[in-house]
C-alpha cells in the first residue's frame, strides 16, 4: 500500500502521541520545542529504516534505527551512545514497538509481536516513558 510520509506521519502521530507521556490534557506536545520530537524531526529516515526491514525480530528494527536514524541524528555521541535514549527521554525509541506496528500496519503488512524477547536498558519499547526530550 502506497502512502505518502505526511499520510504515515499523520497516522503514526494519532497513533503515539495519544499515548506519549508528554501529550497535555488539551491535545498538545509538552515539549519546550515540540519539532526536536526526534520520532517526527527525522521521521522519512524512521519510515526508511522501517520499510528496509521484514522480521518478526523487534531487534532487526533498532538495528537499523541505529543504523539509519541515529546515525544522522545530532543527539548520538560519536562513540554511538546517546544520553538521551539512556534517560528514556528519545520517543522514537520508547515507544519503538508502536511505531514499527503503525507503519507496518498503514502500509499494508504485519508485524507479529508474539515471541519478542526482552528488550536490554536503553534499546527501545519499555512501557510508559518519561520522554523529556
Ligand atoms: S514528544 Fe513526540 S511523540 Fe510525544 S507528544 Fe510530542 S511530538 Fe508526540
Ligand atoms: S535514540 Fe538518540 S540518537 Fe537515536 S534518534 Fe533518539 S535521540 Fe537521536
Amino acid at each position: 500500500m502506497d502512502r505518502s510520509f505526511d499520510e504515515l506521519e499523520a497516522i503514526v502521530r494519532n497513533r503515539i502521541c495519544s499515548v506519549c507521556t508528554e501529550r497535555t490534557t488539551e491535545g498538545q506536545c509538552d515539549l519546550e520545542s515540540p519539532s526536536s520530537c526526534a520520532l517526527f524531526r527525522l521521521f522519512p529516515q524512521v519510515v526508511q529504516a522501517i520499510q528496509s526491514v521484514d522480521s518478526n525480530d523487534i531487534h532487526q528494527y533498532i538495528e537499523a534505527i541505529r543504523r539509519n536514524v541515529c546515525s544522522v541524528c545530532q543527539e548520538q555521541a560519536r562513540d554511538g551512545s546517546c544520553e538521551v535514549r539512556q534517560q528514556v527521554q528519545c520517543a522514537l525509541d520508547a515507544y519503538l514497538l508502536l511505531v514499527v506496528d503503525a507503519i507496518e500496519e498503514a502500509t499494508g503488512r504485519t508485524f507479529d509481536k508474539t515471541g519478542i524477547r526482552p528488550l536490554p536498558a536503553g534499546s527501545a519499547a519499555r512501557p510508559g516513558p518519561q520522554i523529556r526530550l
